[in-house]
Protein backbone atom coordinates (compact mmCIF):
# COMPACT_ATOMS: atom_id res chain seq x y z
CA UNK A 1 0.00 0.00 0.00
CA UNK A 2 1.04 3.68 -0.11
CA UNK A 3 2.72 4.62 3.18
CA UNK A 4 1.10 8.69 2.90
CA UNK A 5 4.54 9.62 1.94
CA UNK A 6 4.89 8.44 -1.44
CA UNK A 7 6.75 5.42 -1.06
CA UNK A 8 4.82 2.10 -2.29
CA UNK A 9 5.63 -0.14 0.83
CA UNK A 10 3.88 -3.46 0.17
CA UNK A 11 5.92 -5.97 2.08
CA UNK A 12 7.99 -5.16 5.54
CA UNK A 13 10.25 -7.90 7.36
CA UNK A 14 9.57 -9.31 11.08
CA UNK A 15 11.66 -9.49 13.61
CA UNK A 16 12.90 -12.70 13.11
CA UNK A 17 14.28 -11.86 8.74
CA UNK A 18 11.17 -13.57 7.50
CA UNK A 19 9.11 -11.69 4.96
CA UNK A 20 5.40 -10.84 5.76
CA UNK A 21 2.87 -9.31 3.45
CA UNK A 22 1.37 -6.00 5.69
CA UNK A 23 -1.65 -7.85 6.45
CA UNK A 24 0.45 -9.51 7.87
CA UNK A 25 0.24 -13.01 6.56
CA UNK A 26 3.38 -14.90 5.38
CA UNK A 27 4.45 -14.12 1.61
CA UNK A 28 6.72 -16.16 -0.65
CA UNK A 29 10.08 -14.28 0.62
CA UNK A 30 11.88 -15.21 -2.99
CA UNK A 31 10.18 -12.71 -5.24
CA UNK A 32 10.97 -9.59 -2.36
CA UNK A 33 14.45 -10.04 -1.32
CA UNK A 34 15.62 -8.09 -3.89
CA UNK A 35 13.98 -5.00 -3.34
CA UNK A 36 15.78 -2.25 -1.73
CA UNK A 37 15.95 -2.25 2.39
CA UNK A 38 15.01 1.26 3.66
CA UNK A 39 15.84 2.30 7.39
CA UNK A 40 16.00 5.73 7.88
CA UNK A 41 16.25 6.81 4.44
CA UNK A 42 18.74 9.23 5.24
CA UNK A 43 21.42 8.15 2.38
CA UNK A 44 18.99 5.75 0.52
CA UNK A 45 16.46 8.36 -0.13
CA UNK A 46 18.97 10.98 -0.68
CA UNK A 47 20.76 8.83 -3.48
CA UNK A 48 17.74 6.67 -5.05
CA UNK A 49 14.54 8.72 -4.46
CA UNK A 50 13.10 8.83 -7.95
CA UNK A 51 13.96 5.33 -8.69
CA UNK A 52 12.63 3.84 -4.62
CA UNK A 53 9.18 6.02 -5.56
CA UNK A 54 8.87 3.42 -8.30
CA UNK A 55 9.06 0.15 -6.56
CA UNK A 56 8.84 -1.96 -3.45
CA UNK A 57 10.88 -1.66 -0.36
CA UNK A 58 11.61 -3.39 2.71
CA UNK A 59 11.11 -0.76 5.61
CA UNK A 60 13.25 -1.87 8.36
CA UNK A 61 13.02 1.36 10.61
CA UNK A 62 9.66 0.62 12.15
CA UNK A 63 10.65 -2.74 13.09
CA UNK A 64 10.59 -3.41 16.75
CA UNK A 65 12.45 -5.69 16.84
CA UNK A 66 15.53 -3.75 15.38
CA UNK A 67 15.49 -1.23 18.33
CA UNK A 68 17.02 -1.10 21.92
CA UNK A 69 19.85 -0.95 23.52
CA UNK A 70 20.77 -3.78 26.08
CA UNK A 71 24.16 -4.67 28.05
CA UNK A 72 24.66 -8.42 27.80
CA UNK A 73 26.65 -8.66 31.15
CA UNK A 74 27.44 -11.78 31.38
CA UNK A 75 29.27 -11.83 27.42
CA UNK A 76 30.55 -8.45 28.42
CA UNK A 77 28.82 -6.76 25.05
CA UNK A 78 26.59 -4.31 24.33
CA UNK A 79 23.85 -5.19 21.55
CA UNK A 80 21.92 -2.79 19.68
CA UNK A 81 19.06 -3.15 17.37
CA UNK A 82 20.33 -2.50 13.24
CA UNK A 83 17.57 0.27 13.54
CA UNK A 84 19.32 2.19 16.32
CA UNK A 85 19.05 5.87 15.45
CA UNK A 86 21.94 8.24 16.48
CA UNK A 87 19.44 10.20 18.44
CA UNK A 88 18.54 6.67 20.45
CA UNK A 89 22.33 6.19 20.54
CA UNK A 90 22.72 9.79 22.05
CA UNK A 91 19.78 9.79 24.33
CA UNK A 92 20.85 5.97 25.92
CA UNK A 93 21.32 5.93 29.80
CA UNK A 94 23.71 2.92 28.59
CA UNK A 95 25.71 4.33 26.11
CA UNK A 96 26.20 7.57 27.87
CA UNK A 97 27.53 5.24 31.00
CA UNK A 98 30.00 3.35 29.22
CA UNK A 99 31.31 6.42 26.62
CA UNK A 100 30.53 9.58 28.46
CA UNK A 101 31.67 11.80 25.68
CA UNK A 102 29.56 10.17 23.44
CA UNK A 103 26.70 12.68 22.89
CA UNK A 104 29.36 15.22 21.92
CA UNK A 105 30.68 13.44 19.08
CA UNK A 106 27.00 12.32 18.00
CA UNK A 107 26.45 16.31 17.92
CA UNK A 108 29.09 16.05 15.52
CA UNK A 109 27.17 13.94 13.32
CA UNK A 110 24.55 15.45 11.00
CA UNK A 111 21.75 17.09 12.75
CA UNK A 112 18.46 16.29 14.98
CA UNK A 113 16.16 15.83 12.65
CA UNK A 114 18.83 14.13 10.50
CA UNK A 115 20.10 11.93 13.63
CA UNK A 116 16.29 10.82 14.48
CA UNK A 117 15.83 8.88 11.46
CA UNK A 118 19.43 7.88 10.08
CA UNK A 119 20.22 4.24 11.82
CA UNK A 120 23.63 2.76 12.59
CA UNK A 121 23.57 -0.22 10.25
CA UNK A 122 21.96 2.40 7.58
CA UNK A 123 25.99 4.36 8.24
CA UNK A 124 27.32 0.64 8.46
CA UNK A 125 26.26 -0.20 4.94
CA UNK A 126 25.76 3.05 3.27
CA UNK A 127 29.62 2.26 3.19
CA UNK A 128 30.62 5.92 3.07
CA UNK A 129 34.51 5.96 3.82
CA UNK A 130 33.60 8.88 6.08
CA UNK A 131 30.63 7.52 7.57
CA UNK A 132 30.93 8.89 11.42
CA UNK A 133 29.08 5.85 13.13
CA UNK A 134 31.20 3.30 10.83
CA UNK A 135 34.38 5.08 12.52
CA UNK A 136 33.07 4.92 16.02
CA UNK A 137 31.83 1.65 15.82
CA UNK A 138 35.09 -0.19 14.24
CA UNK A 139 37.16 1.26 17.29
CA UNK A 140 34.93 -0.04 19.27
CA UNK A 141 35.27 -3.78 17.90
CA UNK A 142 32.01 -4.00 16.91
CA UNK A 143 29.93 -7.20 15.03
CA UNK A 144 27.11 -7.21 13.12
CA UNK A 145 24.61 -10.18 12.38
CA UNK A 146 23.08 -10.75 8.87
CA UNK A 147 20.42 -12.65 8.61
CA UNK A 148 19.67 -13.47 4.66
CA UNK A 149 16.03 -13.64 3.10
CA UNK A 150 15.43 -17.82 4.74
CA UNK A 151 16.19 -16.36 8.13
CA UNK A 152 19.90 -17.63 8.06
CA UNK A 153 21.83 -15.49 10.67
CA UNK A 154 25.93 -14.78 10.61
CA UNK A 155 27.83 -12.66 12.20
CA UNK A 156 30.90 -10.81 11.42
CA UNK A 157 33.65 -8.01 12.65
CA UNK A 158 32.15 -4.90 11.21
CA UNK A 159 36.06 -4.23 9.20
CA UNK A 160 35.25 -6.87 7.37
CA UNK A 161 32.16 -5.83 5.88
CA UNK A 162 34.33 -3.91 3.77
CA UNK A 163 35.63 -5.19 0.74
CA UNK A 164 36.50 -2.20 -1.84
CA UNK A 165 34.41 1.25 -2.39
CA UNK A 166 31.21 0.88 -1.75
CA UNK A 167 32.03 -2.80 -1.67
CA UNK A 168 30.71 -5.03 0.97
CA UNK A 169 31.28 -8.56 1.96
CA UNK A 170 27.00 -9.10 2.04
CA UNK A 171 24.65 -10.76 -0.30
CA UNK A 172 21.84 -7.71 -1.59
CA UNK A 173 19.18 -9.65 0.36
CA UNK A 174 21.16 -10.11 3.68
CA UNK A 175 20.09 -7.46 6.31
CA UNK A 176 22.00 -6.48 9.40
CA UNK A 177 19.38 -7.68 12.47
CA UNK A 178 21.93 -6.81 15.22
CA UNK A 179 25.21 -5.07 15.93
CA UNK A 180 27.35 -5.78 19.45
CA UNK A 181 30.89 -4.68 20.70
CA UNK A 182 32.85 -5.08 24.16
CA UNK A 183 31.44 -3.20 26.62
CA UNK A 184 34.12 -0.72 27.25
CA UNK A 185 35.92 -1.02 30.81
CA UNK A 186 35.20 2.24 32.85
CA UNK A 187 39.03 2.77 32.34
CA UNK A 188 39.89 2.10 28.65
CA UNK A 189 40.28 5.11 27.00
CA UNK A 190 38.09 5.98 23.73
CA UNK A 191 37.83 9.44 21.72
CA UNK A 192 36.11 10.05 18.21
CA UNK A 193 37.51 13.25 16.31
CA UNK A 194 35.89 14.34 13.21
CA UNK A 195 37.30 17.31 11.10
CA UNK A 196 34.87 18.87 8.53
CA UNK A 197 34.82 22.49 6.00
CA UNK A 198 31.70 23.25 9.10
CA UNK A 199 31.95 22.14 12.45
CA UNK A 200 28.08 21.20 12.27
CA UNK A 201 25.87 19.69 9.87
CA UNK A 202 29.28 18.72 7.51
CA UNK A 203 30.48 15.41 6.54
CA UNK A 204 33.75 14.49 7.49
CA UNK A 205 37.05 15.33 5.40
CA UNK A 206 38.90 13.08 7.96
CA UNK A 207 37.98 11.21 10.68
CA UNK A 208 38.86 8.91 13.32
CA UNK A 209 38.36 7.05 16.55
CA UNK A 210 40.48 5.15 19.09
CA UNK A 211 40.14 2.90 21.85
CA UNK A 212 43.04 1.56 24.29
CA UNK A 213 43.33 -0.69 27.50
CA UNK A 214 46.34 0.37 29.43
CA UNK A 215 47.47 -1.79 32.17
CA UNK A 216 50.62 -0.70 34.59
CA UNK A 217 51.38 1.84 32.45
CA UNK A 218 51.51 -0.41 29.26
CA UNK A 219 49.28 -0.26 26.21
CA UNK A 220 47.50 -4.01 26.22
CA UNK A 221 44.93 -3.82 23.90
CA UNK A 222 44.19 -0.93 20.85
CA UNK A 223 42.41 -0.16 18.25
CA UNK A 224 42.87 2.80 16.34
CA UNK A 225 39.70 3.95 13.00
CA UNK A 226 40.87 6.39 10.34
CA UNK A 227 37.82 7.17 7.56
CA UNK A 228 38.93 9.20 4.91
CA UNK A 229 42.19 8.28 4.30
CA UNK A 230 41.10 5.70 1.72
CA UNK A 231 38.58 3.61 -0.33
CA UNK A 232 36.58 2.28 2.78
CA UNK A 233 36.46 3.18 6.74
CA UNK A 234 39.39 1.97 7.64
CA UNK A 235 40.49 -0.34 10.93
CA UNK A 236 44.54 0.56 11.01
CA UNK A 237 45.21 -2.69 12.45
CA UNK A 238 48.90 -2.61 11.77
CA UNK A 239 49.08 0.55 14.04
CA UNK A 240 47.07 -0.76 16.68
CA UNK A 241 49.26 -3.82 16.77
CA UNK A 242 52.47 -1.54 16.93
CA UNK A 243 50.74 0.36 20.14
CA UNK A 244 50.49 -3.05 22.08
CA UNK A 245 53.53 -3.04 25.05
CA UNK A 246 54.41 0.58 24.46
CA UNK A 247 53.64 3.17 27.01
CA UNK A 248 51.86 6.25 26.85
CA UNK A 249 54.14 8.57 25.94
CA UNK A 250 55.48 10.63 23.04
CA UNK A 251 57.73 8.10 21.40
CA UNK A 252 55.16 5.71 21.05
CA UNK A 253 52.59 8.81 19.74
CA UNK A 254 55.28 9.42 16.77
CA UNK A 255 55.82 5.79 16.52
CA UNK A 256 52.65 4.88 15.49
CA UNK A 257 52.04 8.07 13.34
CA UNK A 258 54.87 6.76 11.38
CA UNK A 259 52.65 3.33 11.16
CA UNK A 260 50.03 4.73 10.31
CA UNK A 261 50.94 6.82 7.86
CA UNK A 262 52.09 3.73 5.52
CA UNK A 263 48.48 2.32 6.33
CA UNK A 264 46.65 4.63 4.98
CA UNK A 265 45.42 5.35 1.32
CA UNK A 266 44.11 9.31 0.46
CA UNK A 267 43.46 10.56 -2.21
CA UNK A 268 42.78 14.61 -3.37
CA UNK A 269 39.08 15.55 -3.84
CA UNK A 270 37.14 18.44 -3.29
CA UNK A 271 38.14 18.17 0.70
CA UNK A 272 41.62 18.36 0.43
CA UNK A 273 44.73 17.42 -0.80
CA UNK A 274 46.06 13.45 -0.18
CA UNK A 275 48.85 15.25 1.74
CA UNK A 276 45.97 17.72 3.79
CA UNK A 277 44.48 14.59 4.85
CA UNK A 278 47.62 12.77 6.18
CA UNK A 279 48.29 16.00 8.42
CA UNK A 280 45.10 15.88 9.55
CA UNK A 281 45.38 12.30 10.19
CA UNK A 282 48.25 13.12 12.15
CA UNK A 283 47.20 15.62 13.45
CA UNK A 284 43.62 13.70 14.93
CA UNK A 285 46.04 11.25 16.10
CA UNK A 286 48.17 13.42 18.19
CA UNK A 287 44.23 15.02 19.38
CA UNK A 288 43.34 11.38 20.83
CA UNK A 289 46.22 10.79 22.85
CA UNK A 290 46.49 14.33 24.43
CA UNK A 291 42.82 13.62 25.21
CA UNK A 292 44.00 10.22 26.81
CA UNK A 293 47.59 11.67 28.32
CA UNK A 294 46.86 16.21 28.43
CA UNK A 295 50.31 16.35 30.10
CA UNK A 296 51.71 14.98 26.86
CA UNK A 297 53.90 17.61 25.73
CA UNK A 298 52.62 18.24 22.11
CA UNK A 299 56.25 20.07 21.16
CA UNK A 300 57.79 16.58 21.49
CA UNK A 301 55.06 15.15 19.00
CA UNK A 302 55.87 18.03 16.06
C1 LIG B 1 21.67 16.38 5.71
C2 LIG B 1 22.44 15.12 5.99
C3 LIG B 1 23.54 15.17 6.81
C4 LIG B 1 24.27 14.01 7.09
N1 LIG B 1 25.35 14.10 7.90
C5 LIG B 1 26.06 12.99 8.19
C6 LIG B 1 27.20 13.06 9.05
O1 LIG B 1 27.55 14.12 9.58
N2 LIG B 1 27.88 11.91 9.29
C7 LIG B 1 27.51 10.72 8.74
O2 LIG B 1 28.18 9.72 8.99
N3 LIG B 1 26.44 10.62 7.94
C8 LIG B 1 25.71 11.72 7.66
N4 LIG B 1 24.61 11.62 6.84
C9 LIG B 1 24.29 10.32 6.25
C10 LIG B 1 23.20 9.48 6.96
O3 LIG B 1 22.37 10.27 7.78
C11 LIG B 1 23.80 8.35 7.81
O4 LIG B 1 24.70 7.57 7.06
C12 LIG B 1 22.70 7.44 8.41
O5 LIG B 1 23.25 6.72 9.50
C13 LIG B 1 22.11 6.47 7.39
O6 LIG B 1 21.12 5.66 8.03
P1 LIG B 1 19.66 5.44 7.40
O7 LIG B 1 18.92 4.58 8.35
O8 LIG B 1 19.04 6.74 7.05
O9 LIG B 1 20.03 4.63 6.08
P2 LIG B 1 19.17 4.40 4.73
O10 LIG B 1 19.26 5.61 3.87
O11 LIG B 1 17.82 3.88 5.06
O12 LIG B 1 20.02 3.21 4.11
C14 LIG B 1 21.37 3.38 3.72
C15 LIG B 1 21.87 2.08 3.11
O13 LIG B 1 21.90 1.06 4.09
C16 LIG B 1 21.04 -0.02 3.73
N5 LIG B 1 20.47 -0.49 4.99
C17 LIG B 1 19.85 0.26 5.95
N6 LIG B 1 19.56 -0.51 7.01
C18 LIG B 1 20.00 -1.76 6.72
C19 LIG B 1 20.00 -3.00 7.43
N7 LIG B 1 19.49 -3.12 8.66
N8 LIG B 1 20.55 -4.07 6.81
C20 LIG B 1 21.08 -3.98 5.58
N9 LIG B 1 21.11 -2.85 4.87
C21 LIG B 1 20.58 -1.75 5.44
C22 LIG B 1 20.07 0.54 2.74
O14 LIG B 1 19.57 -0.45 1.87
C23 LIG B 1 20.96 1.54 2.01
O15 LIG B 1 21.77 0.88 1.08
C24 LIG B 1 23.87 12.77 6.54
C25 LIG B 1 22.73 12.72 5.72
C26 LIG B 1 22.02 13.87 5.44
C27 LIG B 1 20.81 13.79 4.56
Amino acid sequence: GNTGNGLVAPISTSPNGHFQSQNGHDSNPFPHASHPLLSGGTDLLVQRLDELREQPVRLLFDQSGRRGIRHEAGAGRVVLGAATTASQLLESELMRRLLPRLPDYLKLVSSTPIRNMGTVAGNFVNASPIGDLTIMFLALGASVTLADASGATRTVPLAELYLGYKKLAKAPDEQVTEISFPAPRSDDFFNFEKVSKRTHLDIASVNTAAWLRVENGVITAARLSAGGVGPVPLLLRRTGEYLLGRELNAETVAGANEVMQEEISPIGDVRGTAAYKRLLLRQLLFAHFLRFVPELKLVELI
